[in-house]
């Protein structure tokens, strides 16, 4: 379903990603793993376009993703979480949710006039149920009313994977979507994302640090160490790979 190929990108005479090429199958979950500083977060933002790459391309379906603008990629079903919450704070759950949904317009011809429309007019019905339901999803009906701003950190995190599911993504770019959870939360976490690609068909991509999450939910583990891809695989063997060993142990 994706396809890096090759891509680097330099910052300033520093080579943060070198080479590097993973494939993300439809219907997988598939986390980017590796040692502070490895890159991933560069690899991320290059599929997520806040980055262009050096060299290389990204395919998603057969088309280059690098050719678009953030916009164009909602219209492609292609939604990303943020690794620092970027939520309405004065704004309820429920209307956080409901204006993810506005993305959805994003990039076509209507997108401005849909988006001035839902702004000024009340939400349908059809929109509000579809909203309450993705909140539901993550556990979050009976906050639906409450500010953003005045959630704890965990729900504001969960709504913010609501908010990304609004748009119906095909593939869901997770940014550490488990850092700052407690076991609990991350629990959940790990089931609803397992759910949304079982009864959604998702396909998820995500750079995660906890390591109890990418064990239990991945199909696919890719390994970076120092811009470089050392390892890929399914969780087992990533687990007893001595080079990804060394690499965590060497940081
Ligand atoms: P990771 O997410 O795996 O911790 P990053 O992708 O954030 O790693 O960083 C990889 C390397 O690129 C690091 O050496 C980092 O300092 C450098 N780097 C990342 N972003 C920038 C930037 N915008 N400008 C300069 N250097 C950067
Ligand atoms: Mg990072």
């Amino acid at each position: 379903m994706l396809d890096v190929h090759n891509i680097s990108v330099e910052f300033g005479g520093l080579k943060a990603v070198s080479d590097f090429s993973m494939q993300v199958r439809q219907g997988s979950i598939h986390a980017l793993i590796g040692p502070n500083g490895a890159g991933k977060s560069t690899v991320f933002n290059c599929i997520s376009r806040f980055y262009t790459p050096n060299q290389g391309s990204v395919k998603f379906l057969g088309e280059e993703l690098l050719a678009l603008n953030a916009s164009e990629m909602a219209s492609r079903g292609i939604a990303r979480s943020f690794q620092n919450l970027e939520l309405f704070a004065e704004l309820s759950a429920l209307d956080n949710v409901l204006l993810g949904t506005h993305a959805q317009h994003q990039g076509t011809a209507i997108g401005p006039l849909a988006r001035l429309k839902r702004l000024l007019s009340p939400p349908d019905k059809a929109a509000t149920a579809f909203a309450e339901s993705l909140l539901e999803r993550v556990g979050l009906a009976d906050q639906r009313h409450v500010l953003a701003k005045d959630m704890n950190f965990g729900h504001q995190k969960l709504l913010e994977l609501a908010r990304a599911m609004a748009i119906r993504p095909r593939l869901l770019l997770l940014d550490e979507p488990a850092a700052g959870l407690r076991n609990r939360e991350i629990e959940s976490l790990d089931r609803i994302l397992k759910e949304m690609v079982s009864r959604d068909g998702m396909t998820v991509l995500l750079v995660e640090h906890v390591m109890q999450l990418v064990m239990s939910i991945s199909d696919d583990i890719t390994v970076l160490a120092f811009g470089k891809k050392i390892a890929e695989g399914a969780p087992k063997d990533i687990a007893t790979n001595p080079l990804v060993i060394e690499a965590y142990l060497g940081t």
